[in-house]
């Protein structure tokens, strides 16, 4: 029941129509019997100042942020978390108040160590670890960021556009980080020598679910671990061509889910029940959204 006591968080994004995000906290929300809601909030380019705003003043807890505020939403806070200013990205933010009601909006991100943990849960351990990351977009940043605090040796970036992935390594700063432009054989190549191959472009997501960034008829080496973005479809392109070599796969709902538990954690300081999570996304990839 939603009454006078009832805590506010939701997601700013545009669109935000198709997000998982409130059934996934939703139902862990319910699962642990807390009276808090999740809400959509589209919020149009240019308008993300006062979408912050509204919230502080309508006594919203957090919120999470999506395309295209990840970046524009930066100057608003009050604070950013070390990690986000890293990343140059949050994905969540926190609102508190003192006891006079002065409210201060601090800015997280929880793509890198929710990537970390879907990566370590599907029992792939990145230390020490030579790694292909596709990809020179938002989400790529926050999975090169934590593939370096993790301990990868080696993170070769290759995109389609060489400029962004250049400037994506020039940013991050790290001698373990080099870019290379993205073709059917630099990827062949990059692969062989490598022990994690991640997908963080959009290419197989649906409605083109045929794309995959992998050459067809190539095989992709059984040694690899596969792990995709891309989590409508569960089941990618990509990720049904690394089953059928034989490699291990790891979908990209873990990632969601897990980013998700973190921000629920930073709202409630509560342990977010994480299958509870997983089970209303993928209830609701079912269903088609
Ligand atoms: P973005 O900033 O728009 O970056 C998109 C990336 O995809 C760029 O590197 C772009 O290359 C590449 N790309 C697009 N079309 C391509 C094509 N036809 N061939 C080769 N490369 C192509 O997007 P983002 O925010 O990083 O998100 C990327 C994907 O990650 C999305 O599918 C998103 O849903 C997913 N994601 C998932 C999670 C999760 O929790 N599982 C979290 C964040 C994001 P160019 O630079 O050459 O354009």
């Amino acid at each position: 029941m939603i009454d006078g006591r009832t805590q506010l968080v939701g997601v700013i994004g545009w669109p935000v129509e198709h997000s998982l995000s409130p059934a996934m906290h939703n139902a862990a929300f319910e699962a642990l019997g807390l009276n808090w809601r999740y809400v959509p909030l589209p919020v149009a380019p240019g308008m993300v100042e006062a979408a912050v705003r509204g919230l502080v003043a309508l006594g919203f807890r957090g919120a999470n942020v999506t395309v295209p505020h990840k970046q524009s939403v930066m100057p608003v806070l009050d604070s950013t978390a070390p990690e986000a200013a890293a990343i140059g990205a949050v994905n969540t933010i926190l609102i508190t108040r003192g006891p006079d009601a002065t409210a201060t909006v601090s800015g997280y991100n929880t793509d890198a160590q929710g990537f970390i943990n879907a990566l370590r849960r599907g029992g792939f351990e990145p230390q020490g670890t030579r790694v292909i990351v596709v990809g020179a977009g938002g989400a790529a940043r926050a999975v090169v960021r934590g593939l370096l605090a993790a301990g990868a040796v080696q993170i070769t970036v290759l995109n389609r556009t060489l400029e962004r992935a250049l400037r994506l390594i020039s940013d991050l700063g790290d001698p373990r980080l080099t870019a290379q432009e993205l073709t059917p054989e630099s990827l062949v190549t990059a692969a062989d020598g490598a022990e994690l191959l991640v997908n963080t472009t959009t290419v197989g997501m649906w409605p083109d679910v045929q794309g995959s960034i992998w050459p067809a008829g190539v095989p992709v080496p059984s040694r690899l671990t596969v792990f995709d973005l891309v989590y409508n479809p569960l089941e990618t392109s990509l990720l049904r061509q690394a089953r059928k070599s034989g490699a291990q796969t790891i979908d990209g709902l873990g990632m969601l889910v897990e980013q998700g538990a973190l921000a629920f954690e930073i709202w409630t300081g509560q342990p977010a029940p994480s299958e509870v999570m997983r089970a209303a996304c993928e209830k609701q990839l079912r269903a088609g959204r």
